[in-house]
């Protein structure tokens, strides 16, 4: 992954994300991540994302860090709830100089919600639920709150810097972020963000190198090209690249997408954000398709099920590890297993005719692999997986697009890698293109 810089940076962030779970990896932080794509979809630089864990010293050495670095905002996740261990909004209270109040109609928000969740709890000790309701209703002093999601409220801090602070779930977060963004305190400590165009190329099929080789020689023909920041990620077998630019220099962008066009025409299969799976979904709208698969265990059918209204033309899936079980569920020819292997291209195949007609479907997919660990040989190492798409075509002919890869990896790679190809190869059979 690469980052290509331009100069002026006008409003920074850092993220503190605290929770001893998160700390010791136990949970994995979700917020951090998503948080930093919604800065950037703003446009506001991201500058550190810290880890505590619920101890009010290190929270306060974190906010004290980032407020040294000179950010404009700091976004807070995590310690609202109320027990002992949530001191987020104190320490925050703390660091921004301002006093704990108590806020009355708070209180009583949070006391509707809790009455309403602790119906189901009639032995709860009131008393306690009410002190703990009170503790979640203390905001700083001038502070903005965001209503809850859960139980627990969100608050601005305005100041320099500006302090948003953010419950732990992520269900509760996501919402929150998006009321806090709103508050006029977070849009005057943004105000200096650079507003950018943001667009999206996604490649199949081309080495990271040979992306490289063209943005070399983009720098060199393509006016402005200084002004695009561009980002490349290779993910799956599929290669990102993200480029944000200021309106006043889109033209750099339109140029550089036409050399990519010209270079790897046949590799980028979307320029328009979406992804292989929507592409596939929308070519699937009025088809059925049924798959069939080994080495993927069903993985591919997963994704495929993914979408809503998959529904609508996911017709079934059959995972067939024994060759019995190909040749009884799916009709694979025994002949062909012990001529080919059941690892190979007639055997892909047969599998994906086998779903196409067991399912009454029109489009079907087999896939037949090694993913390892074990199960090798020189001929077919593992990674060495089949691949085959049949499309039933308006006029009743049958068409097969059948392909065989290897890829490097473990298990795990093999297959997320596997179910992408396949992915790719249903997509290029949808359309029609070879
Ligand atoms: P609650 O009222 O639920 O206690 P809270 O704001 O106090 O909310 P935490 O106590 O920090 O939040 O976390 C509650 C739970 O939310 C965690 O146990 C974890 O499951 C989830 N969570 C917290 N932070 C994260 C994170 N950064 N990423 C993913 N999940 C998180
Ligand atoms: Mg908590």
């Amino acid at each position: 992954m690469g980052l290509r810089r331009v100069g002026r940076v006008s409003a920074r962030a850092g993220i503190v994300v605290t929770g001893t779970e998160v700390l010791t990896g136990r949970v994995r932080d979700l917020n951090g991540p998503w948080l930093a794509d919604r800065l950037l979809e703003l446009g506001v630089e991201l500058a550190h994302v810290t880890q505590c864990g619920d101890r009010a010293d290190d929270i306060d050495a974190q906010l004290r860090f980032l407020a040294g670095q000179q950010v404009d905002l700091i976004i807070t996740s995590g310690g609202l709830g109320p027990t002992a261990d949530d001191m987020t909004v104190e320490v925050v209270s703390r660091f921004c100089g301002r006093e704990l109040v108590l806020d009355d109609g708070l209180e009583r928000t949070i006391d509707e919600i809790v009455t309403g969740l602790m119906a189901r709890f009639p032995d709860v000790d009131a008393d306690a639920v009410r002190a703990a309701n009170r503790k979640q209703a203390l905001i700083p002093a001038g502070a903005q709150i965001l209503t809850p999601v859960g139980t627990a409220p969100g608050v601005v801090v305005p100041g320099t810097p500006t302090v948003v602070v953010l419950p732990g779930p992520p269900r509760e977060l996501q919402p929150m972020w998006r009321a806090a963004v709103a508050t006029d305190a977070v849009q005057a400590a943004i105000a200096g963000r650079t507003r950018y165009e943001q667009h999206t190329v996604r490649m199949f099929g081309l080495p990271e190198s040979g992306l490289a080789d063209t943005l070399r020689d983009a720098e060199k023909t393509v006016p402005g090209f200084d002004r695009l920041e561009i980002t490349t990620c290779l993910r799956r077998g599929e290669l990102e690249i993200v480029t944000r630019v200021e309106p006043q220099h889109a033209s750099a962008y339109t140029d550089l997408l036409s050399l990519l066009r010209d270079r790897h025409g046949r590799e980028i299969f979307s320029t328009d954000g979406a992804l292989v799976d929507d592409q596939v979904a929308e070519l699937l709208a009025g088809r059925r398709i049924a798959t069939a698969e080994s080495c993927t265990a069903g993985l591919l059918a997963a994704r495929l099920t993914e979408r809503p209204g998959s529904s609508a033309y996911v017709a079934g899936a059959v995972v067939a590890y024994a060759n019995d079980a190909k040749i009884e569920l799916l009709g694979v020819d025994g002949e062909v297993i012990d001529a080919h292997g059941a690892v190979s291209e007639p055997v892909a195949e047969q599998m994906a005719l086998g779903a196409l007609r067991r399912f009454g479907a029109d489009t079907g997919i087999g896939v037949t692999g090694i993913a390892g660990p074990g199960g090798g040989t020189a001929a077919k190492p593992v990674g060495t997986v089949c691949f085959s798409v049949v499309v039933r075509d308006d006029d009743g002919a049958v068409r097969a697009l059948t392909r065989t890869t290897h890829m490097p990896g473990n298990r795990s790679d093999v297959r997320e890698r596997s179910t992408t190809i396949a992915m790719h190869l249903l997509r290029r059979a949808l359309i029609g293109a070879g």
